[in-house]
């Protein structure tokens, strides 16, 4: 296989974009700029010129033999969510599913029985993370703790529930303890008005936000903040870092915004952030968290991460190829990840439930077994990387694999095999921090593997 190359004003990078190994060097040349360009031996002389091809010789030879890394879909099943309630008491602007006041829920017997159920599946080295999401998962707080009370201590899941934070109370939060359970709560600034995508109220929404914050300082537990990235609080994202550390907050996660289901609909395509502005502000973030790590005696994203930024680092520079199941195509929706919806049926992903389109269940948690529902077809199963010309041929297919859900571009362009809408975000982003460490650590040369 031939190897690809890359040119930007600042560096010239050489890449197997199957298995993720990269060579950089500063393009101290102006050499012309190039992108996703297939080179051998023969080739790389008319990009780079003679001198420069002869050094990157053994390179290439090197990269041309792709070493076998093991990708998400080969991992075995572990993650059950539950949609737990189509019912929501917010109504964000730019929620997929469109949750509202109306809707069913699930009860405890489903939970209970759904969890069983995987739990038998398992075999004995495996562990299983069980999240509740929704709509607003604590609308169900009954049905969950009832549940949960009736599995007992059950040392091989993790449990972790996505909420918009509104809802918790001392009572949530003894479940929340009593389980061990990592929390996920909306924020998306530290600016009052700049929640108004989430709030009608976003004052009362702000200090509700706060306030479950110090509950979670006050005991002592994990908890992390969900930002959806948009124009209104792109200028907010450095100043929240700030805010997160005050709070106690290691780990928040800035998502990028997805223009489907309500914010379809509510016209939000137009708040999406323009790549420049999106590059500059999420490097200095990604500096910043950086720099505040190393200064607290930390390595570079020990202790304070944000999670998208800090995958694609450890991705990018370390080659962790299966973390992170959004970041891998095929991710493990329907492999190794089930949803359980509130009737029982089950989908491979929350994103292919009924709001965003109908179609996609895969069978029924009550009647059909685990491993079958895990060998159903299904259309997230069919993005490939190699019929998206762009992605076929990037520097960067293994680090970014894609640019983040196909099922969610599915919904914008009703073509499993669509680009990303962050593809030149994510592009320029994994060149940055490439540049960015190649200056940190003075070095002219950089790459990923040894040899
Ligand atoms: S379909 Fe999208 S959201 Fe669901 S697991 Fe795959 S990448 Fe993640
Ligand atoms: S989406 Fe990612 S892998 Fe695909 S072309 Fe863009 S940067 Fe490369």
């Amino acid at each position: 296989m031939s190897v690809i190359l890359s040119i930007n004003d600042r560096i010239i990078i050489l890449s197997n974009n199957i298995d993720g190994r990269w060579i950089a060097a500063m393009n101290n040349f102006s050499l012309s700029n190039c992108r996703g360009e297939l080179v051998n031996k023969q080739n790389l002389k008319h990009f780079v010129g003679e001198k420069l091809a002869e050094a990157f010789n053994s390179t290439i030879e090197c990269l041309s033999q792709t070493e076998h890394k093991p990708t998400y879909d080969k991992l075995p099943f572990h993650h059950l969510i539950f949609n737990t309630t189509y019912k929501c008491n917010l109504s964000c602007k730019y929620c997929y599913f469109s949750a509202d006041s109306s809707g069913s829920s699930l009860n405890e017997d489903l939970i209970e029985y759904s969890i069983r159920k995987c739990l038998d599946f398992l075999d004995d080295n495996s562990e299983l993370t069980v999240l509740f999401q929704g709509g607003e998962a604590l609308l169900e707080y009954d049905s969950i703790r009832n549940a949960l009370e009736k599995l007992g201590k059950q040392p091989k899941i993790h449990y972790q529930m996505q909420t918009n934070g509104t809802l918790i109370n001392e009572d949530a939060m003894n479940l929340f303890e009593k389980y061990n359970m990592h929390v996920s709560f909306s924020l998306d600034s530290h600016m009052e008005n700049h929640n108004d995508l989430r709030s009608k109220n976003p004052d009362i929404f702000l200090q509700k936000i706060f306030d479950a914050c110090k509950m979670f300082q006050e005991r002592n537990l994990d908890y992390g903040i969900i930002s959806v990235v948009c124009k209104n609080n792109i200028n907010d994202l450095r100043f929240m870092f700030q805010e997160f550390i005050k709070r106690g907050i290691h780990t928040f996660a800035y998502n990028l915004l997805w223009p489907i289901g309500r914010a379809k609909n509510e016209g939000l395509d137009e708040l999406v952030v323009p790549v420049g502005q999106l590059v500059d502000t999420m490097l200095n973030v990604y500096k910043d968290i950086y720099k505040f790590n190393i200064d607290q005696g930390h390595t570079p994203f020990e202790k304070y991460h944000e999670r998208n930024l800090f995958m694609l680092w450890r991705r990018l520079f370390y080659r962790k190829l299966t973390n992170y199941m959004c970041m891998n195509t095929p991710c493990g929706a329907g492999i190794n990840t089930l949803t359980v919806d509130t009737d029982g049926q089950v989908f491979p992903c929350a994103l292919m439930l009924p709001p965003l389109e109908k179609g996609f269940q895969i069978g029924k948690i009550y009647t059909d077994s685990i491993s079958s529902l895990l060998q159903k077809d299904s259309l997230v199963k069919h993005r490939n990387l190699d019929q998206i010309s762009q992605c076929s041929t990037c520097t960067y297919k293994a680090a970014c694999a894609g640019g983040g859900c196909g099922i969610a571009f599915y919904h914008s362009k009703k073509d499993i095999n669509s680009i990303s809408i962050y593809c030149d975000y994510y592009y320029e982003m994994l060149s940055a921090m490439i540049e960015h460490a190649m200056l940190q650590m003075g070095v002219r040369v950089l790459k990923n593997f040894e040899g």
